[in-house]
């Protein structure tokens, strides 16, 4: 049985003040993998003072950014030596295909901790301005205690946007997980541990949505930074707001991908298994609105057909597998529910549709809609699952008017053979990133929403901002 009997505060491995257990169903065999104890107010409150203490009169960020490098940079070379373990951890507990884990559960957060410990020696910590009356200097520090809370679909990535700019800024921080996937901060912790992070620097208590509440309305918290639902998130945006908390939001998407006229059609397909369908469709930024153009309308739903008709459904630790089960029988009906909603809409099942591929598993048939208009519910709301809408246009105009209409605002893709071209597209569009011929994202560059889909940027120099305070100190000419 993976997981643990208590919970990482303070530095230590601690018994929960309550009884509850959360189980950790595999979605592949729906059979019980790990237990972890569900956290309560109490340890929530706990964890808060651990990491108050840590912030008020802890080392941590009084350390300079390079001591706390230092730290970080052993806490990476952990990481880096022990990915495989963590993929398979996460492919374990919500059905990541292990193609995907290795580089999207692993891979990358590593990389994102390196990134910011790379980043202490360069970053402006401190400098001297000549102000309008006389020097000035100005100093970034960090904003305090930070709660940290996360989804299940990328739980170390989604961590890991948060924890490691965070420390390097000299934050401390409440983590709290989802339910579905506990188990890969028990690992994390352990490497917190290993590499010495100092006592009440990181806690981590998982639980569900009202231990989060408390968490972030909770008195000793300055920062909150949550990933997840729209929902959620205006819900503990309305709360930082009422008292003034500092706050970041990564929310969700239905993120449009443009295929231009003179797109390369079989390596535009190809790229949708990565930006359209990793993970299992369960990616906040999956470009699930495929724009055709009416002219090759035909061409491009016969291609789409074809790729995603192809896709190897099941076991997710199998290397062969495109498509794993989604992450809970309550997510499987959530996707399914949409796929009828999408036959009731008019829109025409071109792959896929309610047939479950096995009958064991939380397994969805990746599937494809012809005929999708971007006024259905379908093109509108967000499935998280491997549902692809097919939207034609007219032209280039309507592609961007399609694309830009929607509350949404995450991402985007254009997908053609003239770069430059696909770049003036992408400027067009209003949403946080939009690639070119790929979707991705790089440790060094922003990442956020546009309107409903959030608040803030993670990732690259601005990700490190959202943890820091800046402070001016003038002196006389
Ligand atoms: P969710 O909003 O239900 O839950 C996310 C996390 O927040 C969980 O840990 C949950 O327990 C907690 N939570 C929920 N309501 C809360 C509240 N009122 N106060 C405090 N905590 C609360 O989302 P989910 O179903 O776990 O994840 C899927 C969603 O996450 C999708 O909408 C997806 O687009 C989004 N997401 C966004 C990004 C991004 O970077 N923009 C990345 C990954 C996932």
């Amino acid at each position: 049985m993976l997981g643990r009997d208590r919970l990482f505060i303070g530095g230590a491995w601690v018994d929960s003040a309550g009884t509850g257990t959360i189980d950790v169903v595999s979605p592949h065999t729906e059979e019980l993998i790990g237990r972890v104890p569900e956290g309560t107010e109490a340890d929530i409150d706990r964890a808060v003072a651990a990491a108050r203490e840590a912030f008020d009169h802890g080392p941590w960020p009084r350390m300079g950014p390079a001591e706390r490098a230092e730290v970080l940079g052993r806490l990476s070379a952990i990481y880096a030596e022990r990915q495989q373990a963590m993929a398979d951890l996460v492919t374990a507990e919500m059905g990541s295909p292990a193609l995907f884990s290795i580089f999207g559960q692993a891979a990358i957060p590593q990389m994102v901790l390196q990134y910011y410990t790379d980043l202490a020696a360069s970053y402006p910590w401190e400098e001297e301005r000549q102000g309008m009356q006389g020097p000035v200097t100005v100093v970034r520090e960090p904003v305090g205690v930070v709660a940290a809370i996360v989804p299940w679909n990328v739980p170390q990535f989604a961590l890991m946007l948060k924890l490691a700019p965070a420390l390097i800024a000299g934050c401390t921080i409440v983590a709290k997980p989802s339910p579905e996937t506990p188990l890969d901060t028990v690992l994390f912790a352990d490497w917190l541990a290993e590499a010495d992070v100092p006592a009440g620097v990181v806690n981590i208590v998982p639980g569900g949505r009202e231990v989060g509440a408390h968490l972030v309305a909770h008195p000793g918290v300055d920062k909150v930074s949550f990933t997840g639902s729209t929902a959620a998130g205006r819900q503990i945006g309305e709360v930082c707001g009422r008292q003034l908390k500092r706050v970041t939001l990564e929310l969700g998407g239905k993120s449009a991908a443009i295929i231009l006229e003179d797109a390369d059609l079989a390596a535009t397909v190809e790229g949708f298994k990565m930006a359209s369908l990793s993970n299992n469709g369960q990616v906040c930024a999956a470009q699930t609105r495929i724009l055709a153009p009416r002219s090759r309308y035909d061409e491009v739903a016969d291609a789409l057909t074809a790729m995603v008709g192809s896709l190897t459904v099941g076991d997710p630790s199998s290397f062969d597998t495109h498509i794993g089960p989604l992450v809970s029988r309550r997510q499987q009906e959530r996707v399914e529910g949409y796929i009828r909603l999408g036959q009731e809409e008019g829109a025409k099942v071109l792959v896929g549709g309610l047939n479950r591929p096995h009958d064991r598993g939380w397994y969805v048939a990746p599937t494809v809609f012809g005929d999708v208009t971007n006024d259905m519910r379908i093109a509108r709301e967000e499935i998280f699952g491997p549902v692809l809408a097919l939207i034609p246009y007219e032209d280039e105009e309507d592609a961007v008017l399609i694309a830009n209409d929607s509350e949404y605002g995450l991402a985007g893709s254009v997908w053609t053979s003239d770069v430059d071209h696909g770049i003036e597209v992408a400027r067009r569009i209003r949403t946080g990133s939009c690639g070119v011929n790929l979707y991705g994202v790089d440790p060094g560059t922003p990442f956020g929403g546009y309107k409903n889909s959030g608040l803030g940027r993670e990732l690259g120099p601005e990700g490190l901002e959202a943890y820091l305070e800046h402070k001016s100190i003038p002196r006389p000419a």
